[in-house]
């Protein structure tokens, strides 16, 4: 039989695409530790050379560009956080926590945490469930075994969710995802309707460093941005969430923020929410943490 167009569907069959992962119950708590009235997750994806691998691609010069986010850009950003004693997370491919080992042992001891990004940056949503579930797994075991502390969220790689991957984060037993966009603050995922006690710590596009630097040498990629509009919309994100009393999350590659041009962004946003009273620094894990446990039963 031949697949219906999507205007051909029935209720039931959009229904179901629709209800395979949803937003279920809004997580904003009361108040944040310490009273605080806003919770600041930064967090920051370690591609390195995976961005060049998981295509297949050998570039020397993109994979040197990878390297740039190990050899520059972390240490900038761990300058910029040290500065303030704040703690993130870095979402790290298993492959490239293998070829930077160290990079996450030190992470990891000075209080930051490590989530899973994949395997080699992989997109789920073209894995048979077999597969991705096998990725899954040995990224977390792997992992685990470099920095002994075995990751409790996931940030899909290039934020591509799956049909499965919220059931693989189940069988996981994992605490959050960080990989999608219903919402500003927290939520619990539900999967075909039913609570998964998942939280979700959304994303988006507009709070993500590389949509508003990234380029391509071969493709018509070149959405340069002026680091001073960046930091803006930064700025700008977090004042509302401030003002809602609600999560400000953002996103940023060690290998796109960290140039002398850029990692003032970091630093100038770092300083505009020191400048607050009542601000809540805290890795991932620790937001979901606080969620669940004063806004779920
Ligand atoms: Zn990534």
């Amino acid at each position: 039989m031949k697949d219906l167009e999507p205007w051909e569907w029935n209720e039931q069959t959009w229904r179901q695409k629709v209800d395979k992962v949803r937003a279920g119950k809004s997580l904003v708590p009361k108040s944040w530790p310490g009273k605080a009235r806003v919770a600041v997750a930064l967090s920051f994806d370690s591609d390195h050379e995976t961005n060049e691998l998981r295509d297949g691609g050998e570039s020397i010069g993109r994979l040197s560009w990878g390297q740039y986010g190990t050899r520059k850009g972390i240490p900038r950003i761990k300058s910029a956080l040290d500065k303030h004693d704040i703690k993130a997370t870095f979402f790290v491919p298993a492959v490239s926590a293998l070829l930077h080992p160290e990079e996450q042992v030190m992470l990891s001891r000075e209080g930051h945490e490590i989530g899973i990004h994949g395997w080699i940056h992989e997109l789920n949503s073209v894995l048979p469930y077999e597969d991705e579930r096998d990725l899954m797994f040995r990224s977390t075991d792997t992992l685990e075994k470099i920095t002994g502390t075995r990751p409790v969220g996931l940030r899909t790689p290039s934020w591509d969710f799956s049909p499965n991957t919220l059931k693989i984060e189940r069988e996981l037993g994992l605490l959050y995802d960080s990989s999608l966009m219903a919402d500003d603050d927290c939520y619990e995922l539900l999967e075909e309707g039913e609570p998964t006690g998942i939280i979700e710590l959304p994303v988006e596009w507009v709070r993500d460093d590389a949509v508003y630097f990234n380029m391509h040498r071969f493709q018509a990629l070149r959405p340069y941005t002026p680091p001073e509009a960046v930091f803006d919309i930064f700025r700008r994100e977090f004042d509302r969430a401030y003002e809602e009393n609600g999560l400000f999350l953002l996103t940023m590659h060690p290998h796109v923020i960290g140039y002398r041009s850029r990692i003032g962004i970091l630093e100038q946003l770092i300083e505009h929410i020191k400048g607050h009273d009542d601000v809540w620094f805290a890795t991932h894990s620790e937001v979901a943490e606080h969620v669940k446990a004063t806004c779920l039963d």
